[in-house]
This record gives C-alpha cells, structure tokens and sequence, in this order.
C-alpha cells in the first residue's frame, strides 16, 4: 500500500495562473451562502423536510423508501434522543455552488426530463415537464446537496456531523447514474479544500455499491485517499474508476455480518497506517443490509450499528472530523436501522446530541 500525502502539483501550478478555471471555480466556492453559522444551541444533524422525494406517486415504482430521510429524524425526535428544534436545516445548493464541481453542460442536461429518468431510473419521469422535475426531484437533491457541503464545516467545529441524506456516490462532474444526479461528496470536499484549510481527506464509503462518482473525480488527486467496501457484482461495473480506489475491499454476494465486519477492521488498520486525513467523509449506505434487494449482502441491523460504531471511534479516537452520510439503502427498514445506529453512537459517546447551551 502506497503511503500518499497531501502532496498535489497539478493542482498548486494550476491555482498559480490567474483568470483560469481553477480560480473561477476557488472564487464560487468563497462565495457560497451554503456555509451557515451554527448557532450553539442546534447539533451538527443536518435534515429539511424538503429532502424527501415524491413523484407525485411514481416513487412507488421504484424500490425506494424514498421519504426515509424524514422518517430517520421522526424516530430519533419521537423517542427523545433529539430536539426538532436543533436540526440544521441547510440551503439548497445554488448553481453557482454546483458549479464549483459540475459543467455547465452536465448541469444543462438536467433539463431534459429524459435524461433525468434515467439517472433517477424512474421512466416515467421523462414524460413529465422538466418544471416538475425541477420542484420534485432535482430541488430536493440540491438540498441534500448543500447538506453535504455544510457538513464539512459543522465537522471541523463540532467534530462531527451527520447529513440525514446525501452520498450521491455515482454522479461524477460531468455524469449522473444510479439514482446519483449531483457529485455531493466531491462537492464537499472542494469545498472544504478552499474553506476550511483541509488538504487531505479520506472517504471511506460503505454503501454496498462502488462509489464511481467521486472515484473519477478525484482519479489523480492526491489529497484525497479513499476506501472503498463494495460488492463488485452489482451495479455500477466501473473497472476504470476501481484502478482510483486505494483500498479496495470486495465484499462478494452473500457475505455475513462477521466476515464483513472483520474486513472492516483490516481496512481500517491499513488506512491508518497509509494516510494521515484532516477529514473523513463517510458515506454509511445501508444496503449492505440482509434482504436488501440492490445491495445482495447480508449484515444484520446490528452490524449496521457496530459498523458505524468502528468508524465513528477510527476518526474520534485520531480528532479527525467526521461527515457521515446516509447514502443507499432505501428498504422500509432502513430509516429504523439508521435511527437506532445514530441512537447507538450517541449512548456509546461518540456523538452528542445535546444542546450545547442547555434545556429549557
Ligand atoms: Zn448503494
């Protein structure tokens, strides 16, 4: 395993030349409104009750539980883990601000409703005027997307910070897919590079899927080290973008919660002795649960939670913040699942969901 540093030449001789697309790019990102100031009294969970997704009915025709954002947040407020009151609803990511990642080009092709139907993979979404598409599906993506990119910050202030959404781990600069239609983990991470005066960033996706978007984006960046669990027999086959990957771990069809569970552990120990990161970014798919029809792997509820538990304690134990992501996994279980990780994190300490300035 090759040890990387933040060490990028391409990127410092291409900062140095005034008016180019580098600086275009440096200046939209310290422009951005998306950088909220944090109250104390609110905790770094990031949600809107515009996350959630509706077709107008054509939801069902996907195997998604495509309101699990919000059920996420009711089960931890219904059971008193969390105050409504101290979510941190974020803006919606402006074009400007997706410009920071996205072409112009890529952006323009959302305008085609077809072209989002197949992203989405919902077809009769293309038979739908692009005004509807625009407030029902893409609106609610560009919320979660400017989730993503506050949590970067919320983490390096508070340690860490969850967004209940984003991880659209498929979508590159200039392609979406699988459900995937804006590049929100790179966006976050060019972001905090300019912002936050971070220069090496580890992702460790766990969704069940391979994270090809931000593999491609950051193909020959060196200030960005990522490790990938995937199950190389589903979706998205992109053998280009697994040559980006350092550390590849192959989950097969079948694997069980105890076998996962130990690879973790082995990918975790070579990650820390490979890279040193000033942020992680994780993305905590849940379709690596038993039954999920997509992920085809079989970790049971808990190993959901002691799989968050290892991560959360791998960046807390080293003070690297942490952006945790919810990613894939859309069963009617999930949100349950994800609520009772997130409760689980916060009785082991790992996570405080207190206001900071007290109850009323
Ligand atoms: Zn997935």
């Amino acid at each position: 395993m090759e040890t990387l540093r933040g060490d990028s030449s391409k990127t410092t001789a291409a900062a140095a030349v005034p008016g180019n697309d580098e600086d275009i790019r440096r200046n939209r990102a310290l422009s951005s409104k998306l950088y909220l100031e944090l109250i104390p009294s609110k905790v770094p969970l990031i949600y809107s009750s515009s996350y959630d997704i509706a077709f107008m009915g054509m939801e069902k025709l996907h195997p998604f539980d495509s309101s699990k954002w919000g059920r996420i947040c009711r089960f931890l407020v219904a059971e008193g883990f969390l105050d409504k009151k101290n979510i941190v609803e974020p803006l919606e990511a402006a074009k400007d601000d997706l410009l920071v990642v996205h072409s112009e080009s890529y952006l323009n092709s959302l305008k085609s409703s077809l072209n989002v139907s197949v992203i989405v993979e919902v077809p009769p979404v293309a038979l739908l005027p692009n005004c509807l598409v625009e407030k029902h599906v893409l609106s609610p993506f560009r919320k979660q997307v400017g989730g993503t990119i506050l949590a970067a910050k919320l983490a390096k202030e508070r340690g860490w910070a969850i967004n209940v959404g984003g991880g659209f781990h498929h979508c590159s600069a200039d392609k979406g897919g699988g459900f995937c239609a804006y590049a929100d983990i790179s966006l976050c991470i060019q972001f905090a590079f300019i912002r936050l005066n971070i220069s090496r960033v580890m992702i460790i996706d766990l969704d069940a899927h391979q994270g090809n978007g931000h593999e491609k984006d950051f193909s020959s960046d060196r200030r960005v080290y990522i490790l990938d669990m995937y199950n190389p027999g589903i979706y998205p086959f992109d053998y280009e973008a697994r040559r980006y990957i350092n550390q590849k771990v192959e989950v097969a069809s079948g694997t069980t919660t105890n076998e996962y569970l130990a690879k973790l552990d082995q990918a975790l120990e070579v990650a820390a002795g490979s890279f040193d990161p000033e942020l992680i970014l994780y993305n905590a798919g849940t379709d690596i649960l038993d039954g999920d029809p997509l992920g085809r792997l079989k970790i049971s509820p808990d190993g959901i939670s002691i799989r968050d538990e290892k991560v959360f304690r791998f960046a807390r134990e080293r003070n690297i913040p942490l952006v945790m992501l919810t990613s894939g996994g859309y069963m009617k279980s999930s949100a349950r699942v994800i609520a009772d990780s997130i409760i689980n994190l916060s009785q082991k300490s790992l996570i405080n969901m207190e206001s900071t300035t007290g109850k009323i």
